[in-house]
């Protein structure tokens, strides 16, 4: 079975060409023009290589970069349409595995690919290192730290997200994160406990853009993947 290749690129023309130049090769080659819509993308099928342009609608490179950095080893080369914005990605530690500056020949492009999955194949023997925690759960001070930053959670926030956390890819109902956090607040309702989920969610995203790490379960709660 061939290998996919993710092309995240908004000019259509360019996306198409570099997905028939990965064709050719012999992968399977994808097209999203969207940064929100391939970080979705790359959650339910990922794809062995993603080629990823800076400048994209939705969420950008950089921050879809890291995004993946957060939860996976999944090479990236990302692609700048100014020479100078390399330097500027290395020093903010986007980390992409190799950076390309447009216009760019397909063929160059084609050969770091293969340069890059011929690393990622010798080492896809040994199990893929586990990233780094992004999110710590500090019981002792009541605090969630998210790279290192703590999260400003309400008591009931804390609750249910250190709940959550602590046990990952366990679903928890309603009822059970209500139970979590009735100890802290009385006014805790089924409604509140989405409403906690929601503001969890938007102060994650805020510190980690693109973690979204609170799954809905439908039909029974919710669960913490990482
Ligand atoms: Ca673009």
């Amino acid at each position: 079975m061939s290998q996919t290749i993710l092309i995240v690129e908004d000019e259509a023309e360019l996306g198409a060409l570099v997905a028939d130049y990965a064709r050719a090769a012999g992968y399977t080659a994808r097209v999203i023009g969207d940064g929100r819509a391939a970080l979705a993308a790359i959650r339910d099928e990922p794809p062995a290589l993603v080629v990823l342009d800076l400048m994209l609608p939705g969420m950008d490179g950089l921050a879809l970069c890291r995004a993946l950095r957060a939860r996976s080893a999944l090479p990236v080369i990302m692609v700048t349409a100014r020479v100078e914005e390399i330097d500027r990605l290395l020093g903010l530690e986007a980390g992409a595995d190799d950076y390309l500056c447009k216009p760019f020949s397909p063929r160059e492009l084609i050969a770091r690919i293969k340069a890059i999955l011929r690393r990622a194949g010798s080492a896809a023997s040994a199990p893929s290192p586990v990233p780094a925690a992004a999110l710590l759960v500090d019981e002792a001070a009541r605090r969630i730290l998210v790279h290192g930053q703590p999260l400003d959670l309400t008591p009931s926030e804390f609750a249910i997200l250190a709940a959550l956390a602590r046990r990952p890819g366990q679903v928890f109902s309603r009822a059970q994160l209500l139970d979590c956090a009735r100890a802290d607040s009385l006014d805790a309702t089924d409604r509140a406990i989405d409403s906690h989920v929601k503001n969890l969610r938007r102060k994650l995203d805020a510190a980690a853009p693109g973690l979204d790490a609170i799954r809905s379960i439908y039909g029974l709660g919710y669960r913490y993947d990482l």
